[in-house]
């Protein structure tokens, strides 16, 4: 191939689609590459496994394997399909805490250098000041009405423990309560980031999709990319750019710099998700039917609580989860201090957590107390019984017993993080150290992670991003 892009972004996910809408308005030329499908604009034609918010996808999926702890091993879902994880997950809309932001101390990455750009991602229904309302990312409040019974007797329960309602689970104050989420499903479809940021650019003769297109290695020579070596099908192709964007995800981005020869400490280092734990139930006799039924909403409120293990005004997630017939509340510490790696073993990656390891040790402290207030709102609800082995775990055994039932929340972050210290892998403009013309923009740059879920964030860090990148 012997045309050349302005820029080159790879991976189609949350960052990516917003990244590549907004460089391609600014007139310039893009190629966006992404290893999944393209169904194109947003139609029935897209498959039921993405269109559903109910459902969960193996088929767009990267079959990805994680290490929680040592010897703990577990499928870690990474969507495969433009629209990236947006296009498979749970639809919870929600901002982090604007001090959360500010902790990181990037220059030009401050929420007040930020939140004028959240208007721009979110055009939001309901909630609190805090939301965008004239972006495109569609997103409005689980209400009363379409939560299911299994969400509303949590809330109910919740209530009844002493929490307060919220009227978002992003308000900054009362710190504890109980919220439906936000979520980004419109007219029952799961509204991805293609759909809300790539739909509107697509057919500008600037943009040049490359679907099924996995990038294999970027092609250096003194300190600058001159091409992106990709695989299509069994053929191998070439793009040459004068800058490459990597969106590739808080794996795909790291395994694409140590596949191209940059094997510096920082790169993968910094890996963080929100531990948690599952309390498990079975239906008592009277239960409501749909307890049973696979195909209802999986995950819908949310109770922010306070563990006490740390300073912070709440650090907890407490929600209730239906899947495939089960019923669970989830615990999840949302200021934890592990950190894990990610790396290359014979060309295929190696994801580590190392949850509780190291400083990561007061994150039990805290999951602890969870349990502790899970256990107590879940004895409120009268139509279940607890059957997890946690249960019958007494107090002494409780610590042993979350080590080896940890599992994390799907906000995984932090694998070529922003910042000037030797932990910095992209500076405060997002350019990769010593290479001239290429830039990281996705979960991989959040030098800590927030007490929130990760979407918006990430769509957020494209929009900054673009800015910084096309300027
Ligand atoms: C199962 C699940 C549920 C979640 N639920 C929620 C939720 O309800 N709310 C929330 O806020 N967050 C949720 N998250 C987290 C959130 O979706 C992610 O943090 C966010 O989408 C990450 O965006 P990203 O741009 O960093 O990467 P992604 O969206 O993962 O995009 C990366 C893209 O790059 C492509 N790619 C990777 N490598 C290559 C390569 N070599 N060549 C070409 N293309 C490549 C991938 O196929 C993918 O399309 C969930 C995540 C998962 C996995």
């Amino acid at each position: 191939m012997t045309e050349t892009f302005d820029l080159a972004v790879i991976g189609a996910g949350s960052s990516g689609c917003v990244v590549a809408s907004e460089l391609v308005r600014a007139g310039r030329k893009v190629a966006l590459v992404e290893a999944g499908p393209d169904y194109g604009r947003f139609s029935r034609r897209w498959p039921r496994d993405v269109r559903d918010p109910r459902r969960r996808t193996d088929r767009h999926d990267w079959g990805l394997e994680a290490e929680l702890t040592r010897g703990e091993t577990t499928a870690e879902p990474r969507a495969r399909v433009i629209g990236g994880c947006s296009a498979h997950n749970e639809c919870a809309a929600v901002w982090p805490p604007r001090e959360d932001i500010d902790a990181w101390r990037v220059s030009g990455w401050s929420s007040a250098e930020l939140w004028p750009l959240v208007d721009r991602v979110e055009g939001a229904r309901g909630g609190s000041a805090i939301r965008g309302r004239h972006g495109p990312l569609v997103t409005a409040p689980w209400t009363d009405g379409p939560l299911t019974a299994w969400q509303s007797a949590f809330v109910d329960a919740a209530v009844a423990s002493g929490y307060d309602r919220l009227d978002d689970v992003s308000s900054p104050a009362p710190a504890t309560g109980v919220a439906p989420f936000h979520a980004n499903v419109r007219d029952g479809v799961r509204w991805n980031a293609a759909f809300a940021f790539l739909d509107p650019v697509r057919g500008r003769k600037e943009l040049s999709i490359f679907a099924g297109t996995e990038a294999l290695k970027l092609e250096m020579r003194s300190g600058r990319v001159d091409a992106l070596l990709c695989r299509r099908g069994r053929k191998q192709l070439r793009i040459l750019a004068d800058a490459y964007v990597l969106c590739a995800g808080v794996y795909g981005s790291p395994l694409l710099l140590l596949r191209s020869g940059l094997h510096w400490r920082a790169v993968g280092r910094g890996l963080q998700d929100h531990p948690g734990v599952a309390l498990t139930f079975d239906r008592a006799p009277g239960a409501p039917r749909e307890l049973g039924s696979p195909n209802v909403y999986r995950s819908q409120v949310v109770l922010r609580a306070s563990s006490g293990a740390s300073l912070l005004g709440w650090d907890l997630h407490v929600l209730p989860y239906q899947a495939d017939g089960e019923l669970l509340v989830f615990v999840f510490f949302m200021a934890p201090s592990s950190r894990g790696v990610v790396d290359l073993r014979d060309g295929r990656p190696r994801i580590r957590f190392r949850f509780f390891a190291g400083e990561g040790a007061v994150d039990l402290d805290a999951l602890e107390a969870g349990v502790g207030i899970a256990r107590e709102i879940a004895g409120r609800l009268s139509f279940v019984r607890v059957v997890d082995p946690s249960s019958s775990v007494r107090a002494r055994s409780i610590r042993r017993w979350i080590r080896e039932n940890v599992t994390g929340y799907a906000h995984a972050t932090g694998t070529c993080r922003i910042g000037t210290g030797p932990e910095g892998v992209v500076d405060a403009r997002t350019q990769v150290r010593g290479l001239a013309n290429v830039h990281v923009v996705d979960a991989s740059i959040i030098p800590r992670i927030p007490r929130a879920n990760t979407n918006l964030l990430c769509m957020l860090i494209g929009m900054r991003a673009a800015q910084l990148v096309g300027s």
